[in-house]
């Protein structure tokens, strides 16, 4: 099952669901339907351990592992 993050747009707060590709829940901090889904939000360190793991997962199938450093984000500067 995908974890979708998602950014209410009325109380700016980030939330997590678990949710079809084409639905939009409303916000469980205020009840809001304004929300954005975020695609490719940086996962928080230790949080979304198993997102990341499972992207590495991905990219090792894709084989492009080097782009996940051991910081876990791969820094554009
Ligand atoms: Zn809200």
């Amino acid at each position: 099952m995908p974890i979708y993050d998602f950014h209410c747009l009325a109380c700016d707060r980030v939330f997590e669901r678990i949710v079809r590709a084409d639905v939009l829940p409303a916000c469980p901090h205020c009840a809001a339907e304004q929300v954005e889904k975020l695609v490719s939000m940086p996962a928080a360190p230790g949080k979304s351990a198993g997102i990341i793991a499972s992207a590495r997962r991905r990219a090792a199938q894709e084989g492009h592992l080097s782009n996940f450093g051991s910081s876990g984000k791969a820094g554009k500067t």
